[in-house]
C-alpha cells in the first residue's frame, strides 16, 4: 500500500495528514512526533498557559478522535536514521518506516546560550507544553526573573511574568525590543510599553556569564554590571531541525530547501511549517519564515502536494503577538531600514504601521487596530507603489490605497 509519512507532530505536521486524507490520499498516512502530546498548537504557550489562564492541552490542533476518524496514524518516537535509497525512516527504537512520499516537518528548537554559567539550574527555554509547565510554575516561585532575549519570545514571556506579578528584567543587545523585525521606532512602543507595566529593561548590553552555586543567582551583564535573577528565561532565537532531511538526501540551507510546491530536491519530500525554506514567487527568493499561519498553511498545501496536487505556496508571511493589552498583526517581510510611515496614535498605541520601499509598501503591522489585515495584505501583495502621503491620512479608507501612484 502507497505511504504517506510525515515527521513532527506538531501544526504543520497534523494539518498536512489532514489536507492529505481530505485529499483523498488512498494509502497509508503516518504522523510521527517527538512528543508524547498530540499536536498542539504554540502561540498560547507563551500567553495564556504561562500565565495559569489556560489548561496546557487546551490548543491541541485536532479534536479527540480526529485522527482515529481519519485513520492517521499518530507514532511517538524520533526518526534517527533515513535510507533515502530503500525510502525508509527508522525510528530511534529500530523500527522502520516505509515512505513513497514524506513531510518533514520538523520545526525548530531554541538556540541556546553559551556563557559559562548556562548550564546552571533555574536557565530555562520555551518551546514545548512542557517547557511552559514548568516555566508557569517556576515563575510563580521565583523571587526574580531575568529574561534574556527581546524577539517575540523573550518580550510575551517578559509581559506574562509581569502580568503574574513577577519582577522582571529583559535583557538584550539592541536598544529597543523586537529592533531587527520593526526598527527602532515601532521599536520604541514596546519599549514604552514594558517599562509602563514596570519591567526593567537592560537593552544595548549583552549576557557576559551566568553565576551562581548550582542554580543562578545573577546575570553578569557586559556592561560590568549584575543583575539579580534566580530564573532565568533565554529567548534568543531558534534554529530549524533539519537533521532528518539532510540524512534523507534533502538540500539543507537556513532549513529545508523546497521550491514554490513545498517539495525538496528528493522527489516527494515534502517541507513545511518552521523548518521549511521555501522558493517564495512574492520575494523570488527562498524564504523561512517561524510563525503560526506559515505552519499551519504550509502543512496543508504540502499534505495536498504531497497526495498528488500541484499548488504552489504563495502566501504572504503573516503573524500576531499579545503583549499586555497591546495585540497586533503583521503582514509582508520588511526590513527596520525600510521607510515607515505611521497612521494613527502611536504613542496611544493605536495605529497601523506601514514599510515601505520607493512606495512599494513591504510590510504592515496593525496595533490595536482590527479587520484591517485582508486590506493591509492586499496594498503589500500588488507590489505596486502606493501615494505615502495618503497612507498616513486616517480620513481615507485603507482599501483605497491599493497602487494609488503610477
Ligand atoms: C512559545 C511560543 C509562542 C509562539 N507564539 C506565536 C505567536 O503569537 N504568533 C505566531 O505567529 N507564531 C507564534 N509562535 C511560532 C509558531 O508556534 C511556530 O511557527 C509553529 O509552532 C511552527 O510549527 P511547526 O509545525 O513547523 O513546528 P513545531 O511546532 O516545532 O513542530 C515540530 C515537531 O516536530 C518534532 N520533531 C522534530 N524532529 C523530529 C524527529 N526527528 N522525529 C520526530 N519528531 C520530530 C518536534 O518535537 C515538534 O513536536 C510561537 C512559538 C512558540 C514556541
Amino acid at each position: 500500500m502507497a505511504s504517506l509519512v510525515i515527521i513532527g507532530a506538531g501544526l504543520a505536521g497534523a494539518k498536512a495528514a489532514e489536507a492529505a486524507r481530505d485529499a483523498g490520499y488512498p494509502g497509508r498516512v503516518v504522523l510521527v512526533g517527538d512528543e508524547v502530546h498530540r499536536p498542539y498548537e504554540r502561540p498560547p504557550l507563551s500567553k495564556a498557559v504561562l500565565r495559569g489562564e489556560a489548561e496546557p492541552d487546551s490548543a491541541r490542533v485536532h479534536p479527540d478522535g480526529f485522527y482515529d476518524d481519519h485513520d492517521i496514524e499518530l507514532v511517538t518516537g524520533r526518526i534517527a536514521a533515513v535510507d533515502p535509497d530503500a525510502r525508509r525512516f527508522e525510528l530511534a527504537g529500530g523500527e522502520a518506516l516505509a515512505f513513497d512520499r514524506a513531510v518533514l516537518a520538523t520545526g525548530a528548537e531554541p538556540r541556546r546560550l553559551t556563557v559559562p554559567g548556562a548550564g546552571l539550574g533555574g536557565v530555562r527555554y520555551l518551546r514545548s507544553v512542557d517547557d511552559a509547565v514548568g516555566l508557569r510554575d517556576a515563575i510563580r516561585a521565583s523571587s526574580r526573573v531575568a529574561v534574556v532575549g527581546a524577539g517575540w519570545i523573550g518580550s510575551e514571556v517578559a509581559a506574562s511574568a509581569r502580568q503574574v506579578g513577577a519582577d522582571v528584567v529583559l535583557v538584550a543587545p539592541s536598544t529597543v525590543p523586537l529592533q531587527s523585525v520593526l526598527g527602532d521606532r515601532v521599536g520604541g512602543v514596546f519599549r514604552r510599553l514594558h517599562a509602563d507595566h514596570g519591567v526593567r529593561l537592560r537593552l544595548g548590553v549583552g549576557v557576559k556569564e551566568l553565576r551562581g552555586s548550582g542554580a543562578v543567582e545573577e546575570v553578569a551583564l557586559t556592561d560590568g554590571t549584575v543583575e539579580a535573577a534566580d530564573l532565568v528565561v533565554v529567548g534568543i532565537g531558534v534554529t530549524p531541525r533539519t537533521e532528518v532531511a539532510a540524512a534523507a538526501g534533502a538540500v539543507v540551507g537556513d532549513g529545508v530547501v523546497v521550491d514554490q510546491y513545498l517539495e525538496s530536491g528528493v522527489q516527494g519530500i515534502y517541507a513545511a511549517g518552521d523548518v521549511a525554506s521555501a522558493w517564495h514567487p512574492h520575494y523570488r527568493r527562498n524564504v523561512r519564515v517561524e510563525h503560526w499561519a506559515n505552519a499551519l498553511n504550509q502543512g496543508a498545501v504540502a499534505g495536498r502536494n504531497a497526495a498528488g496536487g500541484h499548488e504552489p505556496y504563495e502566501r504572504l508571511p503573516y503573524f500576531f503577538s499579545d503583549q499586555y493589552d497591546l495585540g497586533m498583526e503583521y503582514v509582508g517581510l520588511g526590513a527596520p531600514s525600510d521607510d515607515l510611515v505611521v497612521r494613527g496614535d502611536l504613542d496611544g498605541r493605536e495605529f497601523v504601521a506601514f514599510w515601505h520601499r520607493d512606495g512599494v509598501v513591504t510590510a504592515a503591522m496593525a496595533v490595536n487596530v482590527w479587520d484591517v489585515v485582508d486590506d493591509l495584505r492586499e496594498i503589500v501583495a500588488t507590489g505596486r507603489p502606493v501615494d505615502t502621503g495618503r497612507l498616513a491620512d486616517e480620513d481615507l479608507p485603507l482599501a483605497d490605497m491599493v497602487g494609488t501612484r503610477d
